[in-house]
């Protein structure tokens, strides 16, 4: 145990040796290139901010000597001091750019002294225009000389409302110009990248008007805003001569991807359609971030930097929530979002716990947010062209099915318009059919049952141009019931219509060939037409009707008689189309001559064939 003691001893006293002489004077050579002095100094905490330049130098208590290679002191109010001595034993006087390479700072002094002569005083920091500085540099650089056989010794006073960090580097000139060559490829490929995903995909926003893009690419801006801002250039080149704006950069740069980066999720894994809740604590976050953006210009800067990285935890953490529930829904884009969100979640934190002093500050803590969000601006490009397929798909998908009942849409035109030809066809069926009938009802007596005089009139104008064209003989029978008036006089109208009836039924059943036709021509006067009949075939038909009338006993339950009629027969072969009124006043003739001999007889007048 003892034995431990003592090592431990031994050791703490050799490290403390060590620290002294290392924190007490840097011996330098000529070909020592860029050294990084971190380990070679001591720094004092001035808690109020009040020592001058005279107290820190004849102050010999409070000095810590660092240790680290980067001196880190978190977020502070203190101004901190921070000195070391250098040397050289060459012949000439060598030159160097001491680089503090923290371009937020507030307030950054530099004082040289030669043994106890200060020979020169920088004053720097992001609270003073741009153009102030000793050397144009995003990062804070101020030329050196250090005499042979001269101790120089410097001050640096740096106080900031942001983290203190005060990397320090001692540069020998090429080496300087290798380093910032190779900081300036790296930063060129990073924000050339950026720029390039933000225009194509601000591109793609004009072509197809998805809000998600225009917020992918303001989240692009943003970052680019508040690393361009961490790193000195938007200062620089921006706005050099506007400390105010420099100031709110990198809140306004975080609170902007905070307001975009939720906007994006909301949008594109559509969360108020689906978890409407979700959707309002995202929007929540996008608006009180908002806000924060806007209180940079207006509030301390302090307060409002806590409160935008408290925002953005909150809001990386229910971005992250909102990815993996619509990861579960099946939204495979999503898992996209939540990797890229990993990614500045984790690059997020190391950069917050650097800053804050608990990670050690080296190469990659300073370009974790670059490397992170360089991943997360790829995998959101990632993200969106899968929607673009995904939607294309579904685009696809919707197509067809709207083919499908484009196609089933006209099947069932075609369907309807066949039930409707059919539909048409039946009812002109049926109307015809009516037509006919009305027709029929209109050609007919409406008592005998007989053609009418206007329907027998029809047909004979057909049948004597068809005798005409054919050359074959017409007869025409003129029919007058005898002495009918006095049926009407001595047995009443209503059996005057019997006898009508009855006798219409005799001359019916007395013509049996088809062409044949019987009609009630007046009121007691019927006609008969029979094509392709001579004198003797027409004759012999009246005969057998006058023969039928005698034989027919129209009877009702009160009388019983029997009729008789006169008829007149006309035959031609008709030479003429218009001669067809002389065959009736023929047949009416031969009717009266009936009459006159004595009724209930047949009279004729054969007619000669014409040749
Ligand atoms: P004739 O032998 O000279 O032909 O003598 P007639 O009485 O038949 O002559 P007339 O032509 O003078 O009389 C015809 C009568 O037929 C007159 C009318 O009362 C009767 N008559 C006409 N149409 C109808 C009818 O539809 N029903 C009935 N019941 N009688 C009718
Ligand atoms: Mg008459
Ligand atoms: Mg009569």
């Amino acid at each position: 145990m003892a034995k431990i003691l003592t090592f431990c001893a031994v050791l703490a006293l050799t490290l403390s040796q060590v620290t002294t002489v290392f924190a007490d004077t840097l011996a330098l050579t000529p070909d020592q290139g860029s050294l990084q002095l971190g380990p070679y100094v001591e720094y004092l905490e001035d808690p109020e901010g009040t020592l001058t330049i005279d107290q820190v130098q004849h102050r010999s208590s409070g000095w810590v000597a660092s240790q680290q290679d980067i001196l880190s002191f978190g977020y502070t109010a203190s101004a901190y001091w921070v000195r070391f001595r250098l040397t050289q034993d060459g012949a000439r006087a060598l030159s160097y750019l001491l680089e503090i390479a923290y371009p937020v700072l507030d307030h950054v002094h530099v004082h040289v002294f030669e043994e106890a002569v200060q020979v020169a005083e920088f004053t720097m920091g992001d609270q003073l225009p741009y153009g102030k500085r000793p050397i144009d540099n995003p990062n804070f650089l101020v030329p050196l000389t250090v005499q042979p056989s001269a101790t120089t010794t410097l001050y640096v006073r740096v106080q900031s409302s942001s983290a203190v960090q005060v990397p320090l580097t001692l540069y020998q000139d090429l080496s300087l110009v290798e380093a910032h060559y190779n900081r300036g490829v790296v930063q060129a490929l990073f924000y050339g990248a950026m720029l390039a995903m933000a225009i194509y995909n601000l591109l793609v926003f004009f072509s197809i008007r998805a809000a998600s893009y225009l917020y992918y690419v303001m989240v692009v801006v943003s970052v680019s805003v508040l690393l361009g801002g961490i790193e000195g250039l938007t200062f620089k080149y921006l706005w050099p001569n506007s400390t105010w704006l420099n100031d709110s950069t990198l809140i306004v740069g975080l609170s902007g991807i905070v307001t975009f980066s939720a906007l994006f999720f909301r949008d594109f894994l559509a969360i108020p359609q689906t978890r409407p809740v979700l959707g309002k604590v995202l929007l929540t976050f996008a608006i009180l971030t908002a806000f924060t953006a806007a209180g940079a210009f207006l509030l301390p800067y302090r307060p409002m930097m806590l409160m935008t990285i408290l925002l953005a935890v909150g809001a990386i953490m229910t971005g992250f929530w909102a990815g993996i529930v619509r990861w579960r829904d099946g939204f495979y884009a999503a898992r996209y979002l939540n990797i890229a969100w990993s990614c500045v979640l984790v690059a997020g934190l190391l950069f917050a716990l650097n800053k804050l002093g608990i990670v050690p500050r080296n190469w990659f803590t300073e370009h974790v947010m670059q490397i992170g969000t360089g991943l997360q601006a790829l995998l959101l490009s990632f993200a969106l062209a899968h929607r673009i397929t995904y939607e294309r798909d579904m685009r696809e998908q919707a197509q067809q099915a709207s083919a499908a009942a484009q196609e089933e849409l006209l099947e069932q035109q075609i369907r309807t318009n066949e039930d409707l030809d059919r539909m048409v066809r039946q009812r002109t069926e049926e109307l015809e059919q009516a037509n006919g009938k009305l027709k029929e009802i209109g050609a007919t007596d409406g008592l005998t049952n007989l053609l009418n005089r206007r329907a027998f009139e029809e047909r004979f104008q057909t049948e004597y141009a068809r005798a005409y064209r054919d050359k074959h003989p017409l007869a025409i029978l003129m029919i007058d019931l005898d002495h009918f008036k006095s049926i009407n006089d001595n047995y009443g109208h209503p059996f005057g219509d019997l006898c009508l009836v009855k006798a219409a039924g005799v001359f019916k059943a007395n013509i049996r060939r088809p062409p044949d036709l019987s009609a009630r021509y007046g009121g007691e006067e019927f006609i008969l037409m029979l094509p392709n009949t001579d004198v003797d075939g027409a004759v012999c038909v009246a005969q057998a009707i006058l023969d039928s009338l005698a034989q027919t006993e129209i009877k009702d339950e009160n009388h019983c008689v029997t009729i008789s009629a006169s008829i007149g027969v006309a035959v031609c072969i008709p030479g003429d189309q218009s001669d067809r009124e002389t065959l009736l006043k023929e047949a009416d003739q031969s009717l009266y001559v009936a009459k006159k001999n004595g009724r209930n007889r047949v009279e004729w007048q054969p007619r000669e064939p014409v040749a």
